[in-house]
């Protein structure tokens, strides 16, 4: 790490947070009040850095709010509490739409036959440094907290997924292709998803974690931190795998 970085970092880390960021971290981030008490500190320390080193952009005609940017930033340290990943290092910007925005798409498919055209996302992470968040979508997912979604973990957690090359090792059919035990068992559960969605079985993953395994792995995440007790019960290999990733056991949590 660059000298000026660290000490960058290391003056930031010794201001206080503004009273007015307390507030709306209180408010705006309940998942605070879950976590122990220097884990709760730390969220605060990990958020002041991305806030200063990420480029934050409204885009769509969004006129992005400090209010706003402090919400997105506390949601993606949850996900490096433990694992600083450098700060999610190599990701840029975060760039946020006010509701769901037009993506291009461009598919091409056997014998030659192309689609392509515009359709509808709610986010997405771009493998160039970039995260692409609806706002309108993260409200959602902050204010009906039971139901295991979370735009930011999920899109962030494509990142970390990319970085350390993690569900690369799993085929789209489920098959582990390397023998660690972390690939072994995601793979495992992945399958198991495969085949629940297939037959219309309960999953305690959503069903969109069927696409494929990265998507698989960001919808576990979501489940991981929001919904930990059922992921454990119903899939305890994936929950003690993301566990051991992350280095965080959201069951212990509050
Ligand atoms: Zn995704």
């Amino acid at each position: 790490m660059p000298l000026f970085r660290y000490l960058k970092r290391k003056w930031l880390l010794k201001k206080p947070l503004p009273d007015e960021w307390e507030d709306i971290i209180h408010k705006k981030v309940p998942v605070i009040h879950r976590l122990p008490g220097h884990l709760q500190e730390r969220l605060k320390q990990r958020a002041v850095i991305l806030i200063d080193e990420k480029h934050f952009e409204g885009c769509g005609g969004l006129e992005l709010t400090g209010e706003m940017i402090l919400v997105i930033a506390c949601y993606a340290s949850v996900l490096i509490l433990e694992e600083p990943a450098d700060y999610y290092g190599g990701l840029q910007s975060i760039l946020v739409y006010p509701e769901d925005y037009l993506a291009p798409f461009h598919e091409e498919y056997e014998g030659g036959i192309v689609s392509e055209g515009y359709e509808s996302r709610s986010g997405e992470y771009w493998g160039a440094g970039n995260i692409v968040l609806s706002w309108k979508d993260i409200q959602r997912d902050l204010y009906s907290v039971s139901t295991g979604n979370n735009l930011i973990y999920h899109e962030f957690s494509h990142l970390l997924d990319d970085r350390y090359g993690l569900t690369a090792g799993i085929s789209a059919e489920g098959t582990a292709l390397r023998d660690d035990e972390w690939t072994q068992i995601v793979a495992k559960a992945y399958r198991r998803h495969l085949r629940d969605t297939a037959t219309g079985r309960y999953s305690v993953v959503s069903a969109y974690g069927a696409t494929s395994p990265a998507e698989f792995f960001s919808v576990a995440t979501e489940v991981f931190i929001e919904k930990p007790s059922g992921l454990k019960r119903y899939m305890p290999g994936l929950y003690s795998m993301l566990s051991a990733f992350y280095r965080i056991d959201p069951v212990s949590w509050r």
